[in-house]
């Protein structure tokens, strides 16, 4: 390869937000086939809502809300900033917690005024043995209707679960278009569960969605794609997304998301725009036709 054309390549990419680590990335990222992409802050905004409260029979919708919200304080996730805005919405006056502990996609645990408060997705409630078989019918309704619902449980009682929306970014439609015209596959891999993965993948054209995995699930099937010979590039935007992104021959941080998911990456979308991707690639093609 010639360093002169990578090295131009380069600066033309910092100029439009794409900060490429290495000529290697640079090299590999033309020879893709298929593109993994995470969900929440890659292809949604990461900007979720809080669009409705479920309590469980006798529970007070205030509480459950002021008791989430006190507990997720503490936490760095989108979901998280979401039930802070509803509480602060209403003026519920929030609870120091402590021992706050974070169960990577899957939720967050603390101590409130001695009890014990656990806040996540149907599986993080199994494995802790709470029961929300009470709740699960209008669960299955939020979710069909695309919305991360998470539950909340006081001293293993659920208390009822709070269902969250985020919006798919703007670009997302044009960028995934764009790829799938230049005969890349779109495979979305998402921490979040069925019903709010497949909403976002209809609504953007995506080939294929696993849903409800954890960080190691992410790294392990992008591995079992690379082990067999083909060409994969990963983007995301969390620390849930590193362990994938490293394994991916290309790996892609959006830069509005975790420090570590861009110390992972060999390609930095500054902007967080999928928009980006598209040009990182066209980059790719032209940068390395001109040292053929
Ligand atoms: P993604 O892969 O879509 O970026 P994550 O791996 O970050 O998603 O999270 C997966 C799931 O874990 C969320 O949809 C949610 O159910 C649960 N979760 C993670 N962090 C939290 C939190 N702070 N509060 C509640 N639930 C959480
Ligand atoms: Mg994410």
């Amino acid at each position: 390869a010639t360093p002169m054309s990578i090295m131009v390549g380069m600066g033309e990419g910092a100029k439009a937000g794409i900060l490429i680590r290495d000529a290697e990335a640079l090299e590999q990222f033309e020879k893709i086939e298929t593109l993994v992409v995470d969900k929440t802050g890659t292809l949604t905004e990461g900007h979720p809502k809080l669009v409705h409260i479920e309590t469980a029979e006798g529970e007070d919708r205030a509480e459950l809300l002021r008791l989430a919200a006190s507990t997720e304080r503490a936490s760095e996730h989108p979901l998280a900033d979401a039930v802070l805005a509803a509480a602060e919405e209403e003026g519920l006056e929030l609870e120091e917690v402590s021992a706050f502990e974070a169960e990577t996609g899957q939720g967050v645990r603390a101590s409130l005024s001695g009890k014990n408060v656990l806040i996540g997705n149907a599986r993080f409630m199994k494995e802790n043995s709470i029961d929300t078989g009470a709740l699960a019918e209008a669960a299955a309704r939020q979710a069909e209707d695309g919305a991360t619902v998470i539950f909340t449980a006081l001293d293993g009682r659920a208390l009822g679960f709070l269902a969250i929306k985020d919006p798919v970014k703007e670009t997302a439609r044009e960028a995934v278009d764009a790829l799938h015209a230049r005969g890349l596959k779109i495979v979305m891999m998402t921490g979040d569960g069925e019903g709010p993965a497949k909403a976002v993948a209809r609504a953007l054209g995506i080939d294929e969605v696993h849903a409800e995995l954890l960080p190691e699930d992410k790294h392990r099937l992008v591995s079992e794609r690379t082990a067999k010979g083909e060409r994969v590039a990963m983007a995301g935007d969390g620390i849930n997304d590193a362990p994938a992104l490293a394994a991916a021959h290309v790996g892609i941080a959006m830069g509005d998301g975790s420090d570590v998911a861009m110390e992972t990456a060999g390609v930095t979308l500054l902007h967080g725009d999928l928009l980006a991707l598209v040009k990182a690639h066209t980059l790719s093609r032209n940068v390395m036709a001109n040292i053929r």
